[in-house]
């Protein structure tokens, strides 16, 4: 019996919750920046799991890793040491620049760290009173699915009737640090941290203005308030650098991060931090069974590896500008396209209709059968983020695939 996407479709439809909408396609492959359907169909693909493939689909060297170490050793939990935590701790620690790492599995659980760690060091070091330290964050976040991430959300289908909600958050608006400026300087006494992402990328690749963040962190720094920079998405390389702060050379006082920090194999996510900070936390305070486990180091490790050996950052940064440039001529050519923003490899075309239009997800439709696969994030705003190991030839190839669609859309 041959089993159709349809087939596995329906499976889902019938076995599965109903908490996520997929484009109507079932993958079964993948290999560097190309995915296969059920069919054979081959795509490439333009999400890179929100930007946890940067290092491509099944990287030869983190596969060699990942089942190297699943022969050896995969899971011993915190109770032991174990021979690659220590590595992997050195080499993260070195490359992001910290004294100390709390390794963690998927993106939310490095955030919820974070906050406790901030929380923390704000009873214990910064010495505020019991339960009163408040967080900073912004309007349109999205760090994450836990009932505590979602209590500061204000996307409705994030938090609506998860409640009663965590107290000890203030939101802003993003992208003004006049508004963090604000809420210091009224009085910083009781605030522990500002937690902020680089690049909106869930509420559509929002970049920020330029020295943004730097302000962000000299009015935190002046107020003895972390910096805690949420970059599960925008880490790795995929804007260009390393880490999206270092665009602005700012160094956070609690790195957060996650998905292509295991190249998309394995969940690994972190929250790094120096001794002052992450000083706070001592045995059994704050773990879990699976963070820092052997096969997950032994996958991050790799997974680092690619980025530095592959020069991703710098393939980021230039194939960026260029994506941008040339989609910059479909934008002028075509009306139905709005505008393209984004930073390295991390952008999104605003399609010129009203977020509650069908019309993002009818093209991505026409992409997916024109053999390219993105997906709109809030309504009428598509991402476009490619693995980072794709050539100049290939990203060709995909602009051409999306001008094609464009013209095609227009004549229907
Ligand atoms: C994806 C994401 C998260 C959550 O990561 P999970 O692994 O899905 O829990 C947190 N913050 C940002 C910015 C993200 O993009």
């Amino acid at each position: 019996m041959t089993r159709d996407s349809q087939y596995y479709i329906d499976l889902e439809e019938r076995h599965g919750a109903h908490n996520y909408h997929p484009l109507p396609v079932v993958l079964e492959k993948g290999e560097g920046v190309y995915v296969w359907d059920v069919e054979g169909k081959k795509y490439y693909d333009f999400l890179s799991a929100y930007s946890a493939v940067n290092q491509g689909h099944s990287h030869p060297k983190i596969v060699k890793a990942m089942t190297d170490q699943a022969q050896t050793l995969s899971l011993t939990s915190r109770a032991f040491y174990n021979s690659s935590l220590g590595p992997y701790e050195e080499k993260v620690t070195k490359l992001f620049g910290y004294d100390k790492v709390l390794p963690m599995n998927s993106g939310a659980e490095a955030v919820e760290t974070a906050v406790k760690i901030a929380r923390k060091w704000a009873y214990e070091v910064k010495g505020i009173a019991e339960n009163r330290a408040k967080i900073i964050v912004c309007e349109n976040n999205f760090h994450g699915r836990t009932t505590t991430i979602v209590s500061f959300s204000n996307d409705p289908d994030a938090n609506s009737n998860y409640g009663p909600f965590t107290p000890g958050f203030i939101r802003i608006p993003y992208n003004d640090a006049a508004a963090l400026e604000e809420v210091l300087t009224a009085d910083s006494s009781d605030i522990a941290a500002f937690l902020v992402e680089p690049i909106q990328g869930e509420a559509g690749v929002y970049v920020p203005d330029d020295g943004y963040l730097k302000k962000c962190a000299d009015l935190c720094k002046n107020h003895n308030v972390l910096f805690i920079a949420d970059e599960v998405q925008t880490g790795i390389a995929r804007t260009g650098k390393l880490i999206a702060c270092r665009h602005e050379d700012v160094q956070p006082d609690i790195l957060v991060l996650g998905k292509a920090l295991s190249g998309g194999m394995y969940p690994v996510s972190a929250a790094l931090a120096n001794d002052n900070i992450m000083g706070v936390i001592r045995p059994g305070q704050h773990g879990s069974t699976f963070g820092g486990n052997p096969l997950a180091c032994a996958v991050a490790i790799a997974a680092l590896d690619v980025v530095e050996e592959e020069n991703l950052s710098e393939k980021a940064d230039d194939l960026g500008k260029l994506f941008r440039e040339e989609m910059q001529k479909i934008v002028d050519e075509f009306p139905l396209i709005a505008g393209i923003r984004g930073k390295g490899l991390l952008n999104a075309i605003l399609i010129n209709d009203t977020p509650e239009s069908t019309t993002a997800w009818d093209l991505c439709l026409k992409l997916r059968d024109n053999g390219l696969l993105a997906k709109p994030t809030h309504g009428n705003i598509i991402r476009l983020a490619p693995p980072l190991v794709i050539t100049e030839e290939q990203l060709m190839d995909c602009v051409g695939i999306i001008r094609k669609t464009v013209e095609e859309f227009k004549k229907n």
